[in-house]
């Protein structure tokens, strides 16, 4: 696939740190996610790579540069403004999945429409949202009636694939996935990352994962490692 069309995120001259906290800074000169481009960012365990996924999202804003979603720089957008943006066009697969303990399966995965009506949209343009629900489900190996049960009940695998399904309803332009295989050992990591790579080519998204583990690369276009977008903190440059 070629790469040169528009991205769909860019980032440029970014610096951030967490309020009250010296220890940790991202500098990064640019970071670019293409059109249907994979990329795996790889780092070790606190260099950052959620961090950088919240800006990515809008969650948090730098305190310098500017990060451009879908052709939106996210800077300009007020903070409800910004969530929606967020919500049309990004599905995030956290970590820990944020299932709602106390909803059905139904409720989880059709959430996001709650948000975001171009996604809405683009489901009732050839079906309705419970069926497409379904067709999520039955396509990420789900077990049938999986919609009515409670989150609380199912294994953490099902958990997982239900957090695939709520990002992937609707085709959001980018999937952003935060670490979704590490609790998986290598058999289930295997099957997981073919259904979650499956899905993205067939909604057309973008994908960003984020993960510790070197040994995903191939299942990728492009691996980028957190410590090589980081640039010399100014601090580093006066003590050279
Ligand atoms: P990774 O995802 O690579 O493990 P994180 O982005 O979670 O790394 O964390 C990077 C650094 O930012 C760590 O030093 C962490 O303690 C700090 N950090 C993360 N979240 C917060 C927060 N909400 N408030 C303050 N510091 C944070
Ligand atoms: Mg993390």
């Amino acid at each position: 696939m070629n790469f040169n069309s528009e991205p769909i995120i860019a980032l440029h001259q970014v610096s951030f740190t967490w309020p009250g906290s010296r220890q940790f800074a991202l500098h990064i000169d640019s970071f670019t996610l293409h059109r249907g481009e994979r990329v795996l960012l790889l780092g070790q365990s606190g260099s950052g790579k959620s961090t950088l996924l919240s800006l990515l999202c809008g969650v948090i804003a730098p305190q310098q540069g500017t990060i451009v979603l879908a052709g939106t720089n996210l800077a300009s957008l007020s903070v409800t403004k910004r969530d929606r943006f967020r919500a049309e066009n990004i599905g995030v697969i956290f970590q820990q999945f944020n299932l709602l303990p106390y909803g059905s399966v139904a409720d989880n995965v059709l959430l996001p429409l709650v948000f975001a009506p171009k996604r809405r949209q683009r489901i009732q343009q050839g079906s309705n949202s419970m069926a497409e629900a379904q067709r999520l489900c039955v396509a990420l190996q789900l077990p049938d009636q999986i919609l009515s049960a409670r989150t609380s009940e199912l294994s953490v695998g099902q958990q997982q694939r239900v957090a695939v399904a709520r990002a992937l309803i609707g085709q959001p332009e980018v999937i952003i996935a935060d670490e979704p295989t590490s609790a998986l050992d290598r058999d289930s990591q295997q099957a997981f990352m073919n259904l979650l790579l499956g899905q993205v080519a067939d909604s057309d998204a973008s994908l960003l994962m984020v993960s510790h583990d070197p040994d995903l690369a191939h299942y990728f276009d492009r691996v980028v490692r957190i410590e090589d977008l980081q640039t010399a903190t100014p601090q580093a440059e006066a003590l050279c």
